[in-house]
């Protein structure tokens, strides 16, 4: 099914022949209008604040409120208002430096941010309402227009985010178009001034070889198997219940949760005690799964439960920490978080992301060990290390690479808006969140202009001593 936002409906390469006719490509786009626009997306978003949290509970079965709240709202309204109050400042040429000698004869250097155009943004079901909004604040900030399409994992949220859109946008200026993979390949097939795309790896790749059809630059928001580095320095409750934390907030579901984490071998075993207590205290059987949340599928859950029975079956050790599920309201797929100690390396849970409330947990010798496994793959997202020994912690800054990472507790970096939010390497490419967003979905356009004085005659043949002097002293000081 084929839906737009507003009264264009139709195909979508129509959708984006209305936006363009309305002016995608308009290069002057005022702070007002901008303002206007983030201002009634923010005014949506809290409209359908109750009706997201209900569309995610449909969606996943069972999601906590609180979290849903948090995760999609509260955290979707602050870059909203981040934008809406820096965008002037953002907006303002900046002056840059000029070569000597035109410096100093009055030449003048500025880059000037225009909109993009029309910049299509192909969304996840982990967090469908925050992944759509909050590469939005940029978008919309930057003066462009939008389509949108989420994924079809979460029907309800797709279906509500239609509407909500719908109320304050017409098509022209922002359309979401639902539909299932096919949707989303002819999406990703339209000639779009820019294309975001939020998932996974494998789609990642289609996406390129659409785009690179029209030569439509992307941004990638992917993922991977983001590492927990647990020094012999860490204090072990706090480095158990933030990484647990990590994978108890949507069950896991989290291109940044820790994925694998390493730990000292003698420190074992009173760190598995701590993840116990940590769920005990965060999880505790009264509140049963209130607080927790599904998996969002039967499917994602038989292949998360296969990964526990391969790595089982190799000889892994499986420790399952809670909650304790008590039979109320829709509970099918709601997973124990399960720790895989050493599983063998040729198992699924070992290379693949996991992306559920599953952790494997590995034990180390030295640094020089830990440092060579994760260099050994792909580069993650994100990098967690928890210990007060500053040297080991330059040595993890220095030799690993990853998108983001956070010293002492995991995720935090994604909620500093001031930070770029993004991947390296097969994680993605590109990066948003406060002016980062602005600067990715702008064109950043060089000025240039030339000083009263002609000094270009210097450049100009014919040539003879004075050129050929300049050349010198340009190779001497430049
Ligand atoms: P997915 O790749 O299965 O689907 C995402 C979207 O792509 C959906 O809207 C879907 O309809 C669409 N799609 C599917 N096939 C397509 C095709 N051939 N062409 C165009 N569009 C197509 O990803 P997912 O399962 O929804 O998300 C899980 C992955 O996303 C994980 O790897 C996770 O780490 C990553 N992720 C990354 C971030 C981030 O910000 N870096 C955030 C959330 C999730």
């Amino acid at each position: 099914m084929l839906n737009s936002a507003g009264p264009t409906g139709g195909s979508i390469p129509t959708v984006l022949a209305a936006q363009r006719a309305a002016g995608a490509r308009t290069t002057c786009v005022s702070a007002e209008v901008r303002e206007d626009r983030l201002d009634r997306l923010i005014d949506a978003l809290l409209t359908h604040e109750k009706g997201i949290c209900a569309a995610l509970m449909a969606d996943f079965g069972y999601r906590s409120e609180c979290q849903s709240r948090f995760a999609e709202v509260v955290t979707s309204i602050k870059p909203l208002r981040i934008a809406r109050r820096s965008l002037r400042r953002w907006m303002r040429p900046e002056r840059r430096k000029v070569d000597f000698p035109f410096n100093l004869a009055g030449a003048k250097a500025e880059i000037h941010y225009q909109p993009l155009g029309c910049v299509g943004l192909i969304s996840p079901w982990n967090f469908p309402v925050n992944l759509t909004v909050v590469p939005l604040a940029g978008i919309l900030a930057a003066g462009n227009r939008a389509m949108i399409k989420p994924s079809e994992l979460t029907p309800a949220t797709a279906e509500l985010m239609h509407r909500m859109f719908a109320s304050a946008f017409d098509a022209e200026e922002v359309a979401v178009i639902n539909g299932g993979a096919e949707t989303g390949k002819a999406f990703a097939a339209l000639p779009f001034d820019h294309l975001v795309y939020t998932g996974g790896a494998g789609v990642a790749r289609e996406i390129m070889r659409a785009a690179a059809a029209n030569l439509v630059p992307l941004t990638l928001e992917l993922g991977g198997k983001s590492p927990v580095i647990v020094s012999y320095s860490a204090e072990l409750r706090v480095a158990a219940r933030q990484t647990l934390f990590g994978k108890l907030f949507n069950a896991g579901q989290i291109c940044l949760a820790p994925d694998y984490l390493f730990i000292e071998r003698q420190q074992l075993e009173p760190f598995v005690d701590a993840l116990r207590l940590a769920c005990r205290e965060m999880l505790p059987p009264a509140r049963a799964h209130v607080d927790y949340v599904s998996v969002v599928s039967a499917r994602h859950k038989a292949r998360l439960t296969a990964m526990v029975d391969e790595a089982r079956a190799a000889g892994a050790g499986i420790v399952e920490l809670g909650p304790i599920v008590e039979p109320a309201g829709d509970t099918r797929n709601l997973m124990p978080i399960t720790l895989i100690i050493e599983p063998d390396e040729r198992c699924a849970v070992s290379k693949e992301e996991i992306f559920g409330p599953l952790l494997v947990i590995r034990t180390y010798r030295h640094l020089d060990e830990v440092i060579a496994h994760i260099n050994a793959g792909p580069r993650p997202l994100a990098l967690y290390y928890f210990g007060s020994d500053t040297r080991e912690q330059q040595r993890i800054l220095s030799e690993t690479c990853s998108g983001g990472v956070t010293i002492n507790d995991v995720i935090m970096h994604y909620t500093a808006d001031d930070l770029p939010f993004g991947g390296v390497g097969t994680s993605g490419m590109g990066a948003y969140h406060g002016v980062h967003g602005f600067r990715q979905f702008s064109h950043a356009r060089a000025v240039y202009r030339q000083a009263p004085v002609d000094l270009g005659r210097l450049l100009r043949p014919p040539y003879g001593t004075g050129f050929r002097k300049l050349s010198d002293l340009l190779i001497r000081f430049s």
